[in-house]
């Protein structure tokens, strides 16, 4: 029997408002009151697991043990067949722009070409088939956790195509479809994610 949050307080490990926002919005149906871990002034964790399932467990555990609540973790990122998996859980690293001093901006162009330049290593025939992923975990002050997968499956085009989305969306080419995350409509999008698949599980398991 999986334990269920209820109707109640639950905290987002997120300092981020607008993933607060969107994920309020989709539990506010559900009697779910959300309150984030920044407004409890919780510190965030490092994330320092090698896989998404565990830095969205960290951080939710983080969150469960600092607010005494059940708290709810997100972790996402592009897997890339050819390249074993990578960026995975570095795919926001993948565009830190370090060397620019003062400047310490995301710059997602680099992070895409940098995923082009190691496919192209791999020569033309590379296997050019990826997936987004996203994991919400949710753990209770006790110890006890779930788990929830989303997947979104597709390959990598290049060049980048779109102005739609944000990070890797533009040279993302979602499976049975022509166009990139990034010229998708975002309503759409928003149906096809790995974040729909992961929520989809998730709702069915805690509120079905
Ligand atoms: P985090 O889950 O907030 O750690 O972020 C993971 C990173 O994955 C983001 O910064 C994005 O670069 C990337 N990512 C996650 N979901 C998407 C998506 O739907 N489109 C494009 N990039 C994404």
């Amino acid at each position: 029997m999986v334990r269920r949050i209820g109707s109640g307080k639950l905290v987002i490990a997120t300092h981020n408002a607008g993933k607060l926002k969107e994920i309020a919005a989709l539990l506010a149906p559900y009697g779910v009151d959300c309150i984030s871990a920044g407004a409890l002034g919780l510190p965030e964790p490092e994330e320092t697991g090698t896989s998404f399932v565990e830095n969205a467990l960290l951080k939710a555990r983080a969150a469960a043990e600092g607010s005494g609540l059940a708290a709810l973790a997100d972790d996402s990122g592009l897997s890339v067949a050819a390249l074993d998996g990578k960026p995975g859980v570095y795919t926001a690293d993948w565009a830190e722009r370090q060397w620019f001093e003062g400047d310490p901006g995301r710059d997602w162009y680099m992070a895409m070409g940098k995923v082009e330049g190691l496919l192209a290593q791999k020569g033309p025939d590379a296997d050019r088939s990826a997936a987004f992923h996203c994991v919400l975990a949710i753990a209770w002050p006790d110890g006890e956790h779930a788990v929830y997968e989303g997947r979104a499956p597709g390959s990598v085009t290049w060049p980048p195509r779109g102005e739609l989305g944000f990070g890797y969306d533009p040279v993302f080419v979602p499976e049975g479809r022509e166009q990139t995350f990034a010229e998708i409509d975002p309503d759409e999008k928003h149906r096809i994610s790995h974040r729909a698949d992961a929520f989809a599980r998730f709702v069915a398991e805690q509120f079905g």
